[in-house]
């Protein structure tokens, strides 16, 4: 399949996990990609573990600062012109903790990157898409944007809020050809995860990782290319009238009572 020859696709958080993967298969489709992420070294390392002849641009940018937001899609358009699709998917799980242990401090970190990152994104990039009158937005969600988990203040009311924020743009843009999902991936392994079963396993992560995946009737994490497979549908075209939607990505969990 190669649905994105000629396309231009901008992957926030693309240097790891889900952003990574959806890189790949990305450009294994034929899409022309613009990675960006925290660190210069990582997103070169990521770009040249890309296919061979993958035209890819790397831009160094913290997504919860607006001038750098502006300028990661100033360069995408400098180099490409245009903006076909936009996954939307930088973020951070922050710290566990109790609501009243959680800090003002650490709240407002987690809620700077995960929902004031995405807004700035879809801000910047919209304006591009609505006079292109084409283009494909993904947000990255989570089941906890969905369902409460627990110790999460920052990410559930980060990723509660980029539902909201899909819902209301995809109500505003569908009249311009632009289509704006939201996905909610349950527990998928990547560095994101692994970090966060450290936080509660220690040395042990792992065994507590096989813990955390028995209540899943699928019994096991996702795969990052799972979700990316997802992404580059909802980016395709094929998709062309799913908008405004959330998808929930987690073998069924989040429907198990
Ligand atoms: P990850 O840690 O592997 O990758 C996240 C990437 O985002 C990293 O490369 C990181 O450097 C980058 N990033 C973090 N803060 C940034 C900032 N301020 N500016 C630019 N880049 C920044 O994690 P992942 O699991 O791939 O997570 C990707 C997204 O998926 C996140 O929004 C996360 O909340 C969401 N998510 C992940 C899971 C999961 O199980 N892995 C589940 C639900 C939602």
């Amino acid at each position: 399949m190669k649905r994105f020859i000629d396309k231009v696709v901008i992957i926030t958080g693309g240097a790891s996990g889900l952003g990574l993967a959806a890189a790949h298969r990305l450009a294994e489709e034929g899409a022309r990609v613009v990675l960006v992420d925290l660190k210069e070294d990582s997103l070169t390392k990521a770009a040249a573990e890309l296919p061979e002849g993958t035209e890819v641009l790397t831009v160094a940018a913290d997504v919860s600062d607006p001038d750098k937001v502006r300028a990661y899609v100033k360069q995408t358009m400098d180099r490409f012109g245009r903006i076909d699709g936009f996954f939307n998917n930088a973020g951070i799980e922050g710290k566990q903790n109790l609501t009243e242990d959680f800090g003002n401090d650490e709240f407002a970190k987690v809620v700077g990157i995960n929902l004031n990152g995405v807004f700035y994104g879809m801000a910047e990039v919209l304006k591009v898409m609505r006079d292109q009158g084409s283009g494909s937005i993904v947000n990255t969600a989570s089941v906890g944007g969905i369902r409460g988990v627990g110790n999460q203040s920052g990410y559930a009311a980060s990723k509660h809020g980029v539902v909201g924020l899909t819902r209301n743009s995809a109500i505003e843009y569908g009249q311009y050809g632009v289509q704006i999902n939201a996905i909610a991936p349950g527990a998928i392994m990547t560095p994101m995860v692994e970090g966060s079963l450290r936080q509660m396993g220690g040395d042990n992560w792992e065994e507590v990782g096989k813990e955390f995946v028995e209540p899943n009737p699928m019994k096991r994490f996702g795969k990052p290319e799972e979700v990316a497979a997802l992404v580059a549908f909802l980016l395709s075209g094929e998709a062309g009238f799913v908008n405004g939607a959330v998808i929930t990505i987690d073998g069924g969990q989040s429907y198990k009572y």
